[in-house]
């Protein structure tokens, strides 16, 4: 006899760690829609309904915007693999563990690799890309960079990169899984070639997708390369035939999630009805807020004064706190899950992700009681109230 499964039982937690983030009920919703085949004219009419409202998300007019199947990483992989030629110079900036990643895909499409780096939680200044440009003594192809490095709460500035990148005949590569619809991202405007995201940070859908944007320039180089994309899955080029089509036919290449199409869709509608400005200052007030609370909690925040992310905050895992009974008692008693620190940041941070969906008052206000009830629990001095008191106080000034 085989045993039979229990029911599925999993708890209703509020997301505010570094992704997943919580997902929007209308696209749980949107996820009870059937599905149908992938060249069933209304599904190909759905594709291109997804991916117009998603080159205004990313505010860009690249035709070569699609979503891949699969999460961040794959978009990173995508981008990555359909770029580097073997041989290449290549330039990653690493001040953060998504900029490591990337490092290790460069090389694994035997690129020859020149690093640009920062302490994790200090943005990468322009200077250093010029000096690494100059310092290679031939041609970089790409130089690839997180926008949002949701290891150190790190908000990169890309323009002035921009400028010095394409100055050098480069293309520019930006990791925005963190930042697209949270933050302001200007694809065309900032002259980014590659850009590609996440589903289920601000744009509160499951995982599953990874929306990716690439410029013309960068198509000519996926659309010449000497040698095939080491990936087959990820290959531009043939996913292309499917996604914009070749002459008015699309071609199979994969099946692609419908219902994580589907969540993308309406993940996107209500991305498009809130309005892009209005979210992304929604994002910042309720960043501000939390930023307000920890300053009179004696919490210091990681990341670099005037380069903290909104929809990621790193804070400093106060002196005498144990990390992990701390989250584990926001869990356990609050419901509440925020991230730890990885790799050198472990134990040393909090990451609490404020993303789409999430970024609300009543978070910002239940997890400033959750924090300070916990703190209080190990001894930490503090005037209880006074957190939650002084992001009131914030929203209060800027209602
Ligand atoms: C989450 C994240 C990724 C990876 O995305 P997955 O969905 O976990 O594959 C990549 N880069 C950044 C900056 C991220 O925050």
């Amino acid at each position: 006899m085989t045993e039979r499964l229990a029911e599925l039982n999993v708890p209703d937690r509020l997301l505010l760690g570094p992704g997943p983030s919580n997902v929007h009920p209308r696209v749980y919703r949107a996820m009870m829609t059937p599905v149908i085949g992938y060249l069933d004219p209304q599904f190909i009419q759905l594709l291109d309904d997804t991916q117009r409202p998603l080159r205004s998300v990313f505010r860009t007019e690249n035709e070569m915007t699609m979503p891949i199947s699969g999460t961040g990483t794959a978009g990173m992989e995508a981008a990555i693999y359909n770029i580097v030629e073997p041989g290449d110079a290549v330039i990653v900036c690493q001040n953060g563990f998504f900029g490591t990643r990337m490092v290790d895909m460069a090389k694994r499409c035997d690129a020859e690799v020149t690093l640009v780096e920062a302490d994790w939680g200090r943005i990468i200044e322009p200077e250093q890309v010029k000096a690494a440009l100059k310092s290679v003594g031939r041609q970089v192809k790409v130089v690839m960079i997180v926008h949002a490095e949701t290891s150190t709460g790190i908000l990169q500035p890309l323009e002035e990169i921009s400028r010095i990148v394409h100055e050098e005949g480069a293309l520019l590569l930006v990791d925005a899984v963190t930042s697209l619809s949270g933050c302001e991202l200007l694809v065309d405007d900032w002259n980014i070639d590659v850009c590609f995201s996440g589903t289920q940070k601000c744009l509160s859908a499951p995982p599953g997708m990874a929306p990716i944007t690439f410029s013309q320039p960068a198509m000519d180089i996926v659309m010449n390369r000497k040698e095939p994309v080491r990936s087959w899955y990820f290959d531009v080029s043939m996913l292309r035939k499917y996604f914009v089509g070749d002459q008015g036919t699309r071609v199979y290449h994969h099946t692609p999630p419908m219902t994580m199409l589907y969540a993308l869709r309406e993940g996107l509608r209500v991305v498009v009805e809130e309005g892009l400005e209005a979210r992304i200052t929604r994002h910042k007030r309720n960043a501000d807020a939390l930023h307000a609370g920890f300053a009179v909690m004696g919490i210091e925040i990681h990341a670099q004064e005037g380069y903290r992310l909104p929809s990621l905050t790193t804070a400093r895992v106060p002196e005498g706190i144990d990390d992990d009974e701390l989250r584990a008692g926001l869990l356990n008693e609050h419901n509440i899950e925020v991230g730890r620190g990885i790799a050198e940041l472990q134990g040393k941070v909090l990451r609490i992700g404020l993303m789409g969906y999430n970024s609300t008052e009543a978070n910002v206000l239940t997890l400033l009681y959750a924090l300070e009830t916990q703190l209080l629990n190990q001894g930490f001095q503090l005037d209880k109230g006074a957190g939650v008191s002084a992001a009131t106080t914030h929203y209060d000034k800027t209602r």
